[in-house]
């Protein structure tokens, strides 16, 4: 499997089509997995946001308040409303916002970005990245897409790459029912492989400066297993989200 970035991508501007850019730079073939970084697609649509475009209300200024006795520092409280509105479920407020975004996905401030912003003070997730590595996928030569956004985990230091929206390839591999080297039966696993995907292509996106936002993995072959969509946990069946709400809002 080869991992490379689409070289010389220019600053991602509102409008722009990600797709187009990508393809002029690279001589894509249809088994590519065209890796992006939430980062631009947000950019091209246009999800940059000012602070002043979220009036924060009273649970808002709350949230704030509760953030800044548990960390010593000073919150904007239309910082909080704009994670608010990002939302669908607030999981912890202190000494972070923990909350599952509007498309489903589990992360700190509903992903909302302030580095790597240009001509505004916040950039929200795509509205709804499924659909936009669809849109992407369409617009390139390559068949498979993944939206990724850089992610902080419990209980482990440090971040790493997940997708948060995926076109043209199953979200997961199903091992189970298959068999191991011993011939015993796998009974629960299932591969994360648009993460582990994501994860790969972020290692070489970098985090900084470099302007690598697009990554091609050439050579990965699903191969001949079931496949599954479902990567975000319902509520019933997340006993950590279960357990979180019981002790954060007891
Ligand atoms: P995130 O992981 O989606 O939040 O994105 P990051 O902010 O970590 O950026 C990932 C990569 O994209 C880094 O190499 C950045 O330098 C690069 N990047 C971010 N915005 C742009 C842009 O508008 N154009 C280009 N060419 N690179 C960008
Ligand atoms: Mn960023
Ligand atoms: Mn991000
Ligand atoms: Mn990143």
């Amino acid at each position: 499997m080869d991992v490379f970035p689409v070289p010389d991508l220019p600053e991602i501007r509102p409008g722009d089509s990600l797709a187009a850019l990508i393809d002029e730079r690279v001589d894509l073939r249809p088994d590519d997995v065209v890796c992006v970084a939430s980062t631009v697609v947000s950019k091209a649509e246009d999800r940059i946001a000012d602070l002043d475009a979220f009036p924060a209300g009273p649970r808002a200024h709350d949230l704030a308040a509760g953030l800044e006795r548990a960390t010593g520092e000073e919150k904007d409280p239309r910082f909080a409303q704009a994670v608010l509105a990002e939302s669908a479920d607030l999981l912890m407020e202190a000494p972070f916002l923990l909350t599952e975004t509007n498309f489903g996905h589990v992360t700190v401030n509903a992903g909302i970005d302030r580095s790597n912003v240009r001509g505004g003070d916040l950039l929200l997730l795509p509205e709804a990245p499924t659909e936009s590595a669809a849109r992407i996928e369409t617009g390139l030569d390559a068949d498979r897409v993944v939206v990724t956004d850089t992610c902080g985990r419990p209980f482990r230091h440090g971040q790493r790459g997940v997708a948060i929206g995926w076109a043209g390839i199953p979200a997961a591999r199903d091992w189970r029912g298959e068999r191991d080297r011993e011939g015993r039966e796998l009974g629960v696993t299932v591969q994360a492989v648009v993460d582990e995907l994501a994860a790969a292509a972020n290692l070489v996106a970098g985090e900084g400066a470099g302007g690598t936002p697009a990554v091609v993995v050439r050579g990965f072959e699903f191969g001949d297993h079931a496949g599954s969509d479902a990567l975000f946990r319902d509520v019933e069946g997340d006993f950590v989200r279960q357990a979180l709400h019981e002790w954060s809002f007891e």
